[in-house]
């Protein structure tokens, strides 16, 4: 029976969210497709999450226990992922879609003759249990879906939150240590440092269930701590739409849009953004989407599920008292 490969993205020997739900994505399509799937942890930890793998439907665990995974640039991964195809035989792999393992499965489709579709919102099983994908392109204009052709190894970047976390109730899953043999390049560029930028308690946009965003309605930098504050009663990522992070408001790397990061959370409130299609291309995606803004013509009212027109300074506070209440 063949498998169907997922890549673990994980954080203090947690596996991410995405990589739970890219999981039980894969347990349904493999089923389809006549498969199983593998689960592929790069770094130390990987033996001990075996169990919560398990639990979402992985039927095996390649781990490659070893720090020089992530101690230099990118191409240790390309060389473990390499040696995961190999002792699988997998022709598909799913990744977590981030700048981060993008590259790192540009390298690697190089390496295996292959192919990458990034960005996918969804998977389907085609002709011959190829995997379709779902991915919008020209800034949400059209939405393609691609395969790779056949034959060929098949790489997918999955956008977080395409898929909804579910545990299978698998038990824990055989594990295969892979035997990585580093290229001579794989240790060229050495990481000297890391450091965690944004807040520690506040989850990454790009994966956060709940992601509020302020736009140049907020008037000034300030108007960030309002939203920061709605955030952390609901537990919510922060974004900003362009116009705020070039006026120096928030940090670039909240950016949302064509030119910033992709969200697709389960829900998306915008204050203040009049809801331009370069902002929308990095989040119309969310499932819900809720606009305040205090003219009724804002475009972000054509997409928004939930729409308040009224000036954010009165709604917004008044959001945050009710929500307060209600949590007690
Ligand atoms: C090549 C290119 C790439 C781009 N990439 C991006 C991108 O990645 N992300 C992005 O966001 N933009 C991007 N832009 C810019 C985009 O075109 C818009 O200029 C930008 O999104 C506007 O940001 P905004 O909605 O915050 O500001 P505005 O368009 O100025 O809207 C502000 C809104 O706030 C409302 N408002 C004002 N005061 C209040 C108040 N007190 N209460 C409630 N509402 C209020 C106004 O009614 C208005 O609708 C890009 C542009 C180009 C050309």
């Amino acid at each position: 029976m063949g498998e169907m490969l997922v890549l673990i993205d994980h954080n203090d020997g947690q596996p991410r969210k995405v990589s739970l739900q890219m999981l039980s994505a894969a347990t349904k399509l493999a089923a389809e497709a006549g498969q199983t799937v593998s689960a592929v942890w790069l770094g130390e930890g990987g033996a001990d999450a075996a169990a919560v793998l398990g639990e979402h439907g992985a039927a095996k665990l390649y781990h490659w226990d070893s720090p020089d995974a992530f101690a230099y640039v990118t191409l240790p991964q390309v060389d473990a992922l390499e040696a995961a195809l190999s002792a699988s035989g997998a022709d598909t792999l799913l990744f977590a879609s981030s700048n981060h393992v993008k590259d790192v499965a540009a390298r690697l489709a190089i390496r295996v003759d292959g192919g990458v579709i990034t960005d996918v919102t969804d998977l389907a099983v085609g002709d011959g249990g190829r995997l379709h994908a779902t991915k919008e392109v020209f800034g949400g204009d059209l939405i393609t879906t691609s395969k790779v052709a056949d034959g060929k190894v098949a790489l997918f970047g999955v956008s977080p939150n395409a898929f909804p976390v579910e545990a299978s109730g698998g038990s824990a899953p055989e594990t295969v240590a892979l035997d990585v043999t580093l290229s001579e390049a794989a240790t060229a560029a050495k990481v000297t440092s890391v450091e965690k930028v944004g807040s520690a308690d506040r989850p990454d946009i790009g994966e956060a269930a709940i992601v509020v965003a302020g736009g140049r309605g907020l008037g000034n930098e300030q108007g960030f701590e309002l939203m920061e504050q709605l955030a952390d009663v609901i537990g919510a990522g922060v974004g900003a739409s362009r116009a705020a992070t070039d006026a120096g408001w928030y940090p670039h790397r909240y950016q949302i849009g064509q030119t910033g990061r992709t969200v697709s959370p389960t829900l998306y409130l915008g204050a203040g953004i009049s809801g331009a299609i370069q902002h929308r291309a990095g989040m119309q995606t969310a499932q819900h989407i809720i606009a305040v803004n205090k003219d009724a013509e804002a475009p972000i009212f054509q997409i928004a599920d939930f729409g308040v027109v009224g000036d954010l300074y009165k709604v917004v506070p008044k959001l945050i008292e009710e929500l307060q209440t209600r949590k007690g």
